[in-house]
């Protein structure tokens, strides 16, 4: 009874669409998953519906880019209401952001890069109108780079061009963590911090910042995550079950769009019930 807590979909970064997402959820034997894009919980109906479909149980969820201090953290949130008019109206303006900022890094690279640009930018064509619904990130840049032929995969484009010290990198703007934590609690929802020891961040959460995130609000840490760096993952997970947190596995599926298998990582049937007692609606 296993189930993976952290996937992407078309409607944001990855590159299978909720029911194709539920379809391997259910090919490699998980209980049931969650969905959790970047800014967006457009893909819940359709997960939902092709997660019953099959028999799986889904947990509908999602992920929202934080800044805490001088650190960037992703804040999972779970089974909160759709329906909050606060919270829709911020991720309404999170996605904006996210286009204007696709926008300029398209500026930025069109002066090197001779890729189809107008696939993000042109609202006419089909590509174009798929962008304009989706929660653009850098991802949508890399796969016109590598259709372009400029790199392998999206993982040599964020190595190379995409890369935050590089000249084309534009930030986005985002919530604060202690915003984003009362939001989702405000929504009924259930905070988690995501991937807290990533080898992508200059430096992992240390211990010592989990007990004024837990102050907060926070209810539980993605311990069990590819991407964190195996050394830390121990401590961090002694100081979350010391404060009373519940400890996530997840494996952050983006399809094709990285090397994250789904299912990599999981977490047990206790865990999603835990999260579904926490949280203040029926999810
Ligand atoms: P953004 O939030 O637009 O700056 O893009 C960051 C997103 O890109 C993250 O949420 C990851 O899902 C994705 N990402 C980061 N590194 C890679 C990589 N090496 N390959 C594919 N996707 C990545
Ligand atoms: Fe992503
Ligand atoms: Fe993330
Ligand atoms: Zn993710």
């Amino acid at each position: 009874m296993r189930y993976d807590l952290h996937t992407h979909s078309t409607c944001s970064d990855g590159t299978t669409t909720p029911t194709e997402l539920a379809e391997e959820a259910h090919a490699i034997g998980l209980a049931g998953f969650s969905l959790t894009d970047h800014d967006t919980t457009e893909g819940w109906d359709e997960a939902r519906e092709a997660a019953r479909a099959r028999g799986l149980d889904f947990l509908p969820g999602m992920e929202l880019t934080t800044t805490h201090g001088w650190r960037s953290a992703h804040l999972l949130a779970y089974g909160f209401d759709v329906a909050n008019v606060e919270l829709q109206g911020r991720l309404e303006m999170l996605r904006e952001a996210r286009r204007e900022r696709a926008h300029e890094m398209v500026r930025r690279l069109r002066a090197d890069f001779d890729a189809d640009w107008d696939a993000l930018l042109d609202g006419d064509s089909a590509a174009g109108a798929a962008a304009a619904t989706a929660s653009l990130g850098r991802p949508h840049l890399a796969d016109l780079l590598v259709a372009g032929g400029y790199f392998r995969d999206r993982s040599h484009a964020f190595e190379t061009a995409l890369s935050p010290g590089g000249p084309y990198y534009v930030p986005t703007e985002t919530l604060s963590t202690s915003e984003a934590i009362e939001l989702v609690i405000a929504a009924g929802g259930v905070p988690v911090l995501a991937h807290p020891a990533a080898q992508r961040m200059r430096s992992p959460f240390a211990v010592e910042e989990l007990a004024p995130l837990a102050n907060l609000g926070l209810a539980g840490v993605e311990t069990e995550h590819p991407e964190n760096r195996p050394e830390w993952i121990a401590p961090l997970r002694d100081e979350a079950v010391r404060l009373g947190l519940l400890t996530t596995g997840a494996s952050d599926y983006h399809g094709a769009g990285k090397p994250n298998r789904l299912g990599q990582c999981t977490s047990p049937i206790e865990t999603v019930e835990r999260i579904r007692a926490a949280a203040h609606t029926k999810a």
